[in-house]
């Protein structure tokens, strides 16, 4: 059996079972839970994260040293970042635009009186970017800050393609440690299906039904809106912009999209969907290693979109008018909320607090969405990486056009 069919049957058990021990044998979950589901999960989540900095920093250096030309790491960035900012302003105006349509803060009731919600501080985009440069690359490694090892390792990479042949040992060790860290997310991968199993029971099971009943049609519009915008703006991206068959480009990657799905977190995915989009779609290593660890920091469209509906939402409950500078505030908020906040699970919920008190909307709103936010997030950060991919895709054969015509004319 492949390895993917047998992640997706995992996925599929896990959340079954999670479903019946949660509605009919609680007690038995909360064992389960302890002594096999949580420790399934845990060890392979902790088996992907640990191959993050390392493959992060060992193919982005190699994939940067190969570029030959540091014009073509200019070209190349502008493009990614360009293709970002615009699909996650569409992101999050498909969730507005959705909310108003549906409205799912007006149906039901919504007890406000008790809602609470403390918002953790986060870093201002300002000092986010100010911080981009690592003054101890060290500790940038130890923290995992992702955009500090970024720009470390572009650093490392322009620098051994300028230095050439007296470092061409260097280049050989980086070489040979991003094709060890290669071999060894295949060999984690082996695990996934109890890994998926693990962590979908648990997320499943742990829910209460009943908040699930109560928050259903919010659900359902960042749902709706997260599979339009797969569909629309990546299929139509992929079709269009990168002349591939869309239908091909979520086939080969959904194997990265269930681990995604079931970690809830775009960094730990990194590895996988990397592998998967250098080996599955083709995407060259160079642009890969580049688009992808960025991407999986600043590039959060699954999250733009609940961030859109949940201030929509969040407005109606309290009855509150959003005028049409408030929203453009939001989208603003939100696009620059994703640059600086690093892809891990809930993440999404401190970017909303900043969105909100952007437009003096009530942040303890957010206690209404927190009970199901889980499994919104599981759903978001698959949108996220599918997003990732997407550019690369749409990079590389951007890249491989104009290579074409360069040769074509030379010739
Ligand atoms: N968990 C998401 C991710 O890692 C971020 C979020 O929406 O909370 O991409």
């Amino acid at each position: 059996m492949k390895l993917s069919t047998k992640i997706i049957i995992a996925l599929i058990l896990g959340a079954v079972v999670g479903l019946a021990l949660n509605i009919f044998a609680p007690d038995t979950f909360t064992v389960l839970d302890k002594y096999a589901f949580t420790p399934l999960g845990q060890i392979f989540l902790s088996l992907i994260k640990m191959l993050v900095v390392p493959i992060v920093f060992f193919s982005i250096t190699l994939g940067v040293a190969g570029l030959g030309d540091p014009k073509k790491l200019g070209r190349i960035g502008a493009k990614t970042i360009g293709y970002f900012l615009s699909t996650t302003t569409v992101a999050i105006i498909i969730g507005l635009v959705l909310a108003f349509a549906i409205k799912p803060g007006t149906v039901g009731t919504f007890d406000t009186t008790n809602a609470e919600f403390e918002a953790k501080e986060a870093p201002p985009v300002s000092e986010t970017l100010l911080n981009i440069i690592p003054s101890n690359p060290i500790q940038a490694f130890a923290e995992g800050n992702m955009l500090q090892i970024i720009v470390f390792s572009i650093f490392v990479g322009l620098g051994i393609t300028m230095l050439g042949k007296k470092t061409k040992g260097l280049y050989d060790v980086i070489d040979q440690g991003n094709e060890l860290m290669m071999y060894l997310v295949n060999l984690i991968m082996k695990f996934a299906p109890y890994g998926t199993f693990g962590l979908i029971a648990t997320a499943v099971g742990s829910q209460g039904l009943d908040a699930m009943k109560a928050m259903g049609l919010y659900m359902f519009v960042v749902v709706l809106a997260l599979f339009i915008h797969v569909i629309v703006t990546y299929g139509g991206s992929i079709f269009f912009l990168a002349k591939r068959n869309p239908i091909e480009f979520f086939k080969e990657f959904s194997p990265a999209m269930t681990v995604a799905f079931s970690t809830s977190s775009s960094s730990a995915t990194l590895p996988v969907s990397m592998n998967v989009a250098q080996k599955r779609l083709r995407v060259p290593e160079q642009i890969s290693s580049f688009v992808q660890p960025l991407g999986a920091t600043i590039n959060m469209d699954g999250t733009a979109i609940m961030q859109g509906v949940a201030t929509v939402f969040i407005a109606q409950v309290y009855g509150v008018d959003l005028t049409l500078t408030m929203l453009i505030t939001v989208v603003l908020t939100a696009v620059l909320a994703s640059i600086g906040t690093a892809g891990v699970p809930g993440v999404g919920l401190i970017m909303l607090a900043m969105v909100l008190s952007s437009v003096n909307l009530p942040v303890e709103g957010i206690a209404l969405i927190i009970g199901i936010d889980r499994l919104l997030d599981m759903t978001r950060t698959a949108v996220n990486i599918t997003g990732d991919a997407a550019c690369a895709v749409i990079v590389a054969e951007s890249e491989a056009k104009k290579e074409q015509q360069t040769s074509n004319l030379s010739a």
